[in-house]
């Protein structure tokens, strides 16, 4: 087992380099709001989105290759394959919420992409669109049209990237609804691999890359309730923060429900109790 060296620090994720073909991903419990981490960790948060990603890529692993390798018995750190990561962070929206919904106000349109007149707030798309962002290293990620994306990484290579998302999207979409969630909308980020193959990396469909909604609430016309971090923005706007450094220390009760929501989440989709998980992560890849 070779050594682990520090190799970078993401806002929630601690990199480790294991040799120079795999990586330790080890998700703290850091909690980041409009792209500024929070002063306030949220308990047993970064388990939950390394059990919720490793038991999507076991379960999306006939869609699309990806580089989950093992889980550790902290529950946190994810082993996986080192890529060359794409420059894109590929988002695929079903509904019409936070930006997509900014954007259509003004424009009519997402990301280039025309939408039909007199779609409400969280309204869901006939079909799903994909709007790729910038990965910017600090900062926000702009929105980018299907020919600048392309211009990025190759005309080939974003058609495969767009075929692929939807399809994930799909597929998580439909398993979602049928436990009583919709994922509105969710981002990947792909990698290659040394044969030049595209893997899917990073996290997929957790509360952080992803808005939840309990599908019993959903009613369009209007915000949702979320299992997301809906509940912190809310809370973060209430005082007025004006979305830069430092963020707001969060309260008790914020805390305690935010936690409650990651973990319901995580109940809800796999089907299994958090406190299984605690005491054997693997058991969400079976
Ligand atoms: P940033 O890196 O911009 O801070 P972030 O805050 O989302 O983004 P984290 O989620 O904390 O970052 O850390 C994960 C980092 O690891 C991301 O930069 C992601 O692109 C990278 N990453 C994920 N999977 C892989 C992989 N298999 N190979 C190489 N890099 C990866
Ligand atoms: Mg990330």
């Amino acid at each position: 087992m070779p050594e682990a060296v520090h190799v970078g620090t993401g806002k929630v994720r601690e990199l480790f380099a294991l040799g120079d073909e795999r990586l330790l991903l080890v998700a703290s419990d850091r909690i980041s709001v409009f792209d500024v981490v929070l002063p306030t960790e949220i308990p047993d948060k970064g388990r939950v989105l390394t059990g919720l990603s490793g038991f999507w890529f076991a379960k999306t692993r006939g869609e699309c290759p990806n580089h989950l390798l093992g889980l550790r018995e902290d529950g946190r750190s994810t082993e996986c394959k080192r890529l060359e990561m794409l420059p894109l962070e590929c988002v695929v929206r079903g509904y019409l919420s936070g930006s997509g919904w900014s954007s259509y106000r003004e424009t009519r349109s997402v990301c280039g992409i025309a939408l039909p007149e007199g779609l409400r707030e969280s309204d869901r798309l006939s079909d799903p669109i994909f709007t790729p962002t910038t990965k910017a290293s600090s900062g926000h990620d702009e929105p980018l049209t299907a020919e600048q994306a392309a211009e990025l990484v190759g005309q080939e290579r974003y058609a495969e990237l767009e075929r692929a998302s939807i399809e994930l999207y799909r597929f998580a979409a439909d398993y979602a609804a049928a436990r009583g969630i919709i994922i509105a909308d969710t981002k990947f980020e792909f990698g290659v691999d040394e044969q030049g193959q595209l893997v899917l990396a990073d996290e997929i469909f957790t509360p952080d890359s992803s808005r939840f909604w309990p599908a019993d609430d959903y009613e369009p016309g209007r915000g949702q309730a979320s299992f997301d971090k809906q509940f912190v923005r809310d809370y973060a706007a209430s005082l007025g923060w004006d979305k830069t450094y430092p963020g707001p220390e969060l309260p008790e009760e914020v805390v305690a429900g935010t936690r409650a929501r990651y973990v319901e989440a995580f109940e809800r989709l796999t089907e299994l109790s958090f406190d299984d998980y605690l005491a054997d992560p693997e058991v969400v890849l079976r």
